[in-house]
């Protein structure tokens, strides 16, 4: 079994990536260990310019996103953790497969009409193209299964359509078709300010997220200071239907705490918040300290964060490699 994963270098990361994203890598991680197989996870710097990005900011967000990953537990000893432009068979196997990807297929991708929007006209081609950029990802690596939400099922049965087309055209058996595999549903965590909105870096309020920067007094001090309601916690989640705060508190203690939040409420159940927010900031603060202080030790040592991504890069270089010469040969080239 081989996983591949990427994910878009991003920024001032927070709780909501943590707990939404970073952490479900990590117990693949895990997970795959277990059953013996493997796992390529990778950022996918090539992707994000496909809408335009101050080049800084990338370059800021690309460091950050790999000593986050790293500090949250993804290990470069155990997993193959790259920068998707250091493997420059990605792009040129993406090449490739422009010929075998057919413009009906892609302008089906409900992904691009949603991105793109009302400015179809004025959108990037990378953004047009960025599926086919995904199957050369994990069709490179001959990865078995891909994990995959709902917004990405669609990618997933392109790049197997473009494998299959492929390996049909051109009468080899060079891909192999990728499985998707369904993550366990990711906690959505919401702003400390606002229920109803997603806890995000473009929040225009920094109390209205918990960074993994953040140290353990500010982490306090911003659950102290989220927004709540008078009420006391009530013992069935249903109960919290309607209390949009009280419930992102408790879906953060729950997933935090690796409890089911029925668990969670039967223990709370009855207490106001004067109670619940110091236990839950507790928690927090135990459960980051380690990320936190990992995390600030990476970013200061740039060096040492670019050895690790380099053998990364060496290792899923070499074994791109043989796809990718396989592809050329195919083609006749
Ligand atoms: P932001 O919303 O802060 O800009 P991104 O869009 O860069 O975050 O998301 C990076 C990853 O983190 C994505 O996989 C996304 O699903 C996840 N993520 C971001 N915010 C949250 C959140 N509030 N709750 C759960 N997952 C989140």
């Amino acid at each position: 079994m081989r996983t591949v994963s990427g994910i878009q270098p991003t920024g001032n990361l927070h709780l909501g990536n943590y707990l939404g994203a970073i952490r479900n890598w990590v117990r693949m991680q895990d997970a795959m260990e277990e059953s013996g197989g493997e796992c390529f996870f990778f950022l996918a710097d090539l992707h994000a310019i496909s809408q335009y990005q101050d080049p800084a900011e990338l370059r800021r967000g690309i460091r950050e996103m790999a000593a986050a990953l790293i500090a949250c537990g993804v290990d470069p000893a155990r997993s193959t953790l790259f920068r998707q432009r250091d493997v420059p068979a990605h792009s040129e196997l993406a090449w490739l497969l422009n010929g075998t990807a057919r413009v009906g297929w892609l302008n089906r991708m409900t992904q691009f009409k949603d991105k793109s929007g009302k400015n179809r006209e004025g959108a990037s081609v990378a953004l047009y193209t960025y599926p086919v950029l995904q199957a050369a990802d994990v069709l490179l690596y001959q990865a078995t299964h891909v994990p995959v939400g709902d917004d990405q099922k669609q990618h997933l049965e392109l790049a197997r359509d473009i494998a299959i087309k492929f390996n049909t055209d051109y009468a080899v058996e060079l891909f192999t078709l990728p499985e998707p595999i369904i993550p366990p549903a990711a906690a959505r965590i919401m702003s400390l300010r606002d229920g109803a909105a997603k806890m995000s870096k473009s929040d225009a309020s920094d109390m209205s997220r918990i960074n993994l920067a953040d140290d353990p007094d500010l982490i306090t001090q911003k659950i102290r200071k989220a927004k709540t309601d008078p009420e006391p916690l009530p013992d069935d989640p249903g109960l919290l239907d309607g209390r949009p705060e009280a419930r992102n508190l408790v879906t953060i203690y729950s997933a935090l705490a690796d409890e089911p939040v029925k668990d969670v409420l039967a223990r709370f159940a009855g207490q106001g918040f004067g109670a619940f927010k110091p236990a839950l900031a507790e928690l927090t603060v135990e459960k980051l300290r380690p990320i936190g202080a990992r995390f600030a030790e990476l970013q200061q040592d740039p060096a040492e964060l670019d050895r690790l991504l380099k053998l990364g890069a060496e290792k899923a270089n070499r074994v791109a490699a043989p796809t990718l010469g396989g592809a050329y040969a195919a083609l006749g080239l």
